[in-house]
């Protein structure tokens, strides 16, 4: 159907919004309609299935001559698009970091959209400015820096927070070494070699901004982690106090719950020794923050406020819808690097005496969304009682299913898991490799859409299949059939390929 009358109405006018509240039954008849139609957390067919339904909608011009209906556009376009959606409510979905955000989180997410404020100046979002500082500082309140002097920026993710983190380290530690500003004048002028260093199996993001800022992925010192895949004081003690008159070592990452196993490395003994180095301290919390909220877990991350800076996810732990990440440092001013002409960043313009401030000085981007409203309204929403019952049952299912794993003779479960994260892997009885073995069964399982699980390379680059608990809404019981399923058809597997022989 073409539209005969203009077909441009602003979702905030009182007409758009009577059109939006119409579009928005559509739409969530649609992601209703979805949800009934697929028995798994994905439908079954693997990646040629949802090629070929892509193919099969995506054919025509992204810009036809004339345009439809909207509600006609959504059915066309956001009707596939749920229906091959992974469904981040179903108990067997357990591969990735995606929580099942709440329904108050994304009403809010609506509105924000609706709105389209901004946060780069005040004239862009005057009550977001207000919101986005009170998230940051009252995050930073929670991981225990002072909320007057601490600063930070919610990101577009871990990522971003990890790089943000690495160039504030970047230029504050060569600031102080070399009195000079790295950010302005360009590494080469300050003829150091800076290194980052940072613990095995640190998540890939350090090592894409140690690209992305100019020292090399090359410049990245490893310490060898204990048994229990954790970084220790006097390990790290031994690279810092080995690296050659030229390194000089711009920061130490910390894993504050590692996305594998959720390990975290022990912060007070690591602070002690960045403290006496004189290094930058980061902590990448963006899984294992969502230990803050929980009492049980909390002591986990003893001593994060030692930090110099910190990443956090929401859109991990939280139950906000992507994006929702902070990056938190200690001191504000340490944010520099990001201002526009940071040399005068101090220098009060006459709009700045008058209050009209923006954030783009603390930012990589320039438009920002609002994304402080959905995490503001999902905490209200939740309170810290029941977010912490939250964490805990998370927590609880992994315990849960790492210890209904391991009573299956023919498979290894390495770790209680200290998080809700935990890996294991089947060891066929049959010929097979275990490593493929793992890999096929994984691809097999999501093939079929009857679960959705990850896979990590541990001890050596050996396959390890990954569970993440992220839904508070799944049962002990719901783990239980999820397992079962998994296991009876690796038996199935094993069973074949010994037959085969
Ligand atoms: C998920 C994760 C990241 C990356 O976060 P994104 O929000 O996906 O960019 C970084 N570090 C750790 C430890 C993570 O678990």
């Amino acid at each position: 159907m073409t539209r005969s009358e203009t077909s441009y109405s602003p979702a905030g006018t009182p007409a758009g919004l009577a059109e939006l509240r119409t579009l928005l039954d559509t739409a969530l008849d649609l992601v209703a309609k979805a949800a009934v139609d697929r028995p798994g957390p994905v439908r079954a067919g693997g990646p040629a299935g949802a090629r070929a339904a892509a193919d099969a909608v995506l054919s025509g011009p992204l810009l036809p001559e004339e345009g439809c209906d909207p509600a006609d556009a959504l059915t066309a376009l956001a009707g596939p698009f749920a229906d091959w959606s992974v469904d981040v409510t179903h108990p067997a979905a357990l591969a990735r970091m995606q929580c099942p955000p709440t329904a108050a989180a994304v009403a809010a997410e609506v509105v924000a959209a609706t709105l389209n404020q901004s946060l780069h100046a005040w004239e862009s979002g005057p009550f977001g400015l207000a919101l986005d500082r009170w998230v940051i500082a009252e995050f930073g309140a929670l991981v225990g820096y002072d909320p007057a002097t601490c600063g930070g920026t919610l990101t577009a993710g871990g990522s971003v927070s990890n790089l943000m983190a690495l160039i504030a380290a970047r230029d504050t530690t060569l600031g102080l070494r070399t009195v000079r500003f790295a950010a302005k004048e360009g590494l080469p002028a300050l003829g150091v070699q800076p290194v980052v260093v940072c613990p095995e199996g640190i998540h890939f993001s350090i090592q894409r901004g140690a690209r992305i800022i100019g020292i090399g992925e090359d410049a990245l010192r490893t310490v060898p982690t204990d048994a229990d895949g954790r970084m220790r004081g006097d390990a790290l003690e031994r690279v810092l106090a080995g690296l050659p008159e030229n390194e000089v070592p711009v920061a130490v990452i910390a894993c504050a719950g590692s996305t594998d196993l959720g390990v975290v490395d022990p912060l007070d003994e690591i602070a002690e020794v960045t403290e006496r180095h004189g290094v930058w301290l980061h902590a990448d919390a963006a899984y294992g923050g969502g230990a803050l909220f929980s009492p049980r877990l909390r002591g986990l991350l003893k001593g994060i406020e030692r930090a110099d800076s910190v990443t956090l996810d929401l859109h991990k732990f939280g139950w906000v819808p992507a994006s929702a990440a902070i990056m938190l440092v200690r001191a504000a001013d340490t944010l520099a690097s990001f201002g526009l002409d940071p040399t005068t960043c101090l220098s009060a313009d006459d709009d700045t005496l008058a209050g009209y401030i923006g954030s783009q000085n603390t930012s990589l981007q320039t438009t920002r969304r609002v994304d402080a409203l959905k995490i503001a309204v999902t905490l209200r929403t939740l309170g810290a009682r029941r977010l912490a019952e939250l964490v805990d049952t998370c927590h609880d299912l992994a315990r849960h299913a790492a210890a209904r794993l391991a009573e299956h003779p023919r498979v290894e479960v390495p770790v209680d898991p200290p998080m809700t994260a935990l890996l294991f892997r089947y060891l066929p009885a049959g010929p097979q490799d275990p490593d493929a073995f793992n890999g096929a069964l994984r691809r097999r399982v999501m093939e079929q859409g009857r679960a959705l699980i990850a896979r990590t390379h541990l001890n050596g680059g050996r396959v390890y299949l990954k569970l993440i608990m992220l839904n508070p809404d799944t049962t002990p019981a719901q783990v239980d059939a999820v397992i079962a399923d998994l296991l009876a058809l690796a038996e199935e597997l094993d069973t074949r390929a010994a037959g085969e022989r």
